[in-house]
């Protein structure tokens, strides 16, 4: 996967362009490939049918857009919540299991120090592999490991799960996490969260579980009210730490 270079929008529809050494061609028209190779962020360029487009240099969400997904990923509305509760920052150390897409992955690799992410099955390990070098990532250390038998770093500031038996996973949490770290659970369903917060042991304790809601609306003049299509549940997601 070529790296994003330009993004072009035009009638609030957004264009990825990757190719600087070719014509870009929308339903707008098409922009020149002098005119893409020429322009500068704030610039504005015409199509060939006189549509207006605008550029600007890709920030790092604008590529975490475009990163290939394969397993279920963990939604950015629960994603952001993770990231509020514990502030976690340029300072932290952090682990996810199982790496899934990638997707949790990397956006923590995004504000951590450093992320070390999990995945058992080999095909989403090498998946997870494109999207790191993709995105550049330098600071994602991607294991092709069964994290039920373990974990091998220490003094973690937070290990967050994505599994189908995350309690399998609190005594090697317990063993890896700084005290204060976060254990965080995340599960589609009901029963999973109730299983993983009833196993905790003593050397944790459950701050909350919760589940976000996101309502997107539509404002366009005054035809205003939410979204007929929105995304639904996604899953529960239990914080907790460890005091020990
Ligand atoms: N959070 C990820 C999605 C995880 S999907 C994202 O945002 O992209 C769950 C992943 O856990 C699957 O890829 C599955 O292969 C992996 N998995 C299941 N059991 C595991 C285990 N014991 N150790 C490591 N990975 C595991």
């Amino acid at each position: 996967m070529n790296p994003i270079t330009k993004i072009l929008l035009c009638k609030g529809k957004k264009y990825y362009i990757r190719d600087l050494d070719k014509d870009f061609h929308t339903e707008f028209g098409f922009i020149k490939k002098s005119d893409l190779q020429n322009s500068k962020p704030g610039d504005i360029m015409k199509s060939n049918t006189g549509n207006e487009f605008c550029v600007f240099d890709p920030f790092f969400i604008d590529s975490y857009m475009k990163i290939k997904r394969g397993a279920q990923i963990i939604a950015r509305k629960d994603i952001g919540i993770i990231i509020a509760e514990t502030a976690v920052s340029r300072e932290s150390v952090v682990l996810d299991a199982g790496s899934g897409s990638g997707a949790l992955a990397c956006f923590l690799a995004h504000i951590c120090k450093k992320v070390y992410s999990y995945e058992l099955r080999e095909d989403f390990f090498k998946f997870v592999k494109k999207n790191i070098e993709f995105l550049g990532l330098k600071n994602l250390i991607l294991k092709n490991k069964d994290i039920y038998e373990g974990i091998d770093e220490t003094d973690l500031d937070m290990v967050v799960l994505d599994l189908p038996e995350p309690w399998k996973v609190i005594g090697h949490a317990s063993r890896s996490l700084k005290t204060g770290g976060f254990l965080i659970s995340y599960s589609p369903c009901i029963p999973q969260a109730i299983d993983f917060v009833n196993a905790l042991t003593s050397d944790f304790i459950h701050l909350k579980t919760v589940e976000i809601s996101e309502k997107e609306w539509e404002i366009k003049q005054r035809k205003v009210r939410p979204k007929t299509r929105q995304l639904g549940h996604t899953g529960f997601i239990s914080f907790t730490r460890k005091i020990k």
